[in-house]
């Protein structure tokens, strides 16, 4: 058997190698490896992909949420309500920019962040609200939107964990995962579901004044060629990394569909387990498996994942600590408590290998294992 890995970018780089090293190559052979046609073309298919109008791409996610939230000039001291249970990222710029990060609870089926908690957490210093569409399938992003327009907020879509994915409106209309909001942020990291080979991301929106305002924030604040207008960042996708994102994004839909794939094996494997919850499949969103993650129910959690281990299969927990426990984030107005369900969850869920290689013999070792361990 293959060694399972909790992403095989191996694998999957050798069933593309011809396209991705031709990729490559053209970048070195034309030298344009800042701003290079390559990161054009990725921008335009990538518009094309969302139905977007505006994609600024740039240097990671975290940037791109952090370009987002400098070019809705926001002042420190206004709050900004998101999830407290996400990646660090997401409060890490909040932060950075001296903004009042302001967290809410989650939705114990979908993980994500809970609109009527969020309606609850507004106050008159509130500006914008940073859901994030955690594992793959998007946050209610219409109840999300009512609150925004009732008390006059941006939202910023961290879509990090979720491109590729569709939000179905009550009126069954689809849009992509992060072309809801204002701005949406991507992150391209290597393991990401659109992943390049090193770091980039992308902002979107479909907004002309605020994408003309972003594409001055990632290159240094610059209105016309050395006048700086602004306070602005280096932040930019490099072209090598373009070219084989253009590549990927040709295979982003199927490789949905083999995550999709690998989930319906596990979920079969689980059904009716009474100690452990397969994923929810929210109604309004398809899902596109960033992670598969399990909630866990009266299961020693650390010997199971040592278990799997002696295996030869890993698996992770997403996300061990909840942000109001994290040190650096630790806040007199939050408390162990304030927010069960996401404590609950840093608690209980484990992740298993979620990629787009993994093939039947991997899976059935795997979910054998899980049940082996849950059985002796
Ligand atoms: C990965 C991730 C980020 C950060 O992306 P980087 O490219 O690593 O900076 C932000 N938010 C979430 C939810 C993520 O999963």
């Amino acid at each position: 058997m293959k060694k399972i890995q909790m992403v095989d970018l191996r694998s999957q780089y050798l069933n593309i190698k011809t396209e991705i090293d031709k990729g490559i190559q053209e970048v070195i052979d034309a030298c344009a490896f800042i701003n290079g046609p390559a990161v054009q073309t990725f921008q335009k298919n990538l518009e094309q992909y969302l139905g977007v109008k505006h994609v600024i791409p740039c240097a990671n996610g975290t940037d791109a949420l952090q370009v987002a939230m400098m070019a809705l000039n926001l002042k420190p001291g206004d709050e900004v309500i998101t999830t407290s249970f996400t990646f660090i990222a997401t409060a890490e710029v909040i932060a950075l920019l001296k903004l009042t990060p302001v967290l809410v609870d989650v939705d114990p089926d979908t993980f994500n962040i809970d609109p009527r908690a969020i309606e609850r957490a507004i106050t008159p210093k509130t500006k914008a609200i940073v859901p994030v569409h955690l594992f793959g399938q998007t946050a209610p992003m219409e109840e999300i939107m009512e609150i925004a327009g009732k008390h006059n907020l941006h939202v910023i879509e961290d879509n990090c964990q979720a491109i590729g994915s569709d939000y179905i409106f009550k009126d069954q209309e689809r849009k992509k995962a992060g072309t809801i909001g204002h701005i949406g942020c991507t992150s391209f990291f290597p393991s990401k579901n659109l992943g390049c080979y090193g770091d980039g991301g992308a902002i979107f929106t479909n907004d002309d004044e605020l994408a003309r305002q972003m594409r001055v924030v990632v290159n240094h604040g610059m209105t016309v060629r050395y006048y700086h207008d602004y306070v602005g960042v280096n932040s930019r996708l490099d072209s090598i990394q373009a070219a084989i994102l253009n590549v990927k994004l040709g295979h982003l839909d199927e490789y949905a569909a083999k995550r999709r794939l690998a989930a319906d094996f596990y979920d079969n494997a689980f059904a009716n387990n009474p100690r452990l919850k397969t994923p929810c499949r929210f109604t309004r969103s398809t899902h596109v498996f960033h992670q598969y993650t399990l909630e866990t129910r009266n299961v020693d959690r650390k010997a199971l994942i040592e278990y799997l281990a002696s295996k030869d299969i890993p698996a992770m927990i997403y996300y061990p600590v909840p942000l109001h426990m994290q040190k650096a984030y630790l806040d007199p107005r939050y408390k162990p408590g304030d927010f069960p369900v996401t404590e609950h969850l840093c608690e209980t869920v484990f992740s298993l290998p979620m990629h787009t290689e993994l093939d039947t013999e991997q899976l059935a070792h795997i979910t054998q294992s899980v049940v082996e361990f849950l059985n002796q």
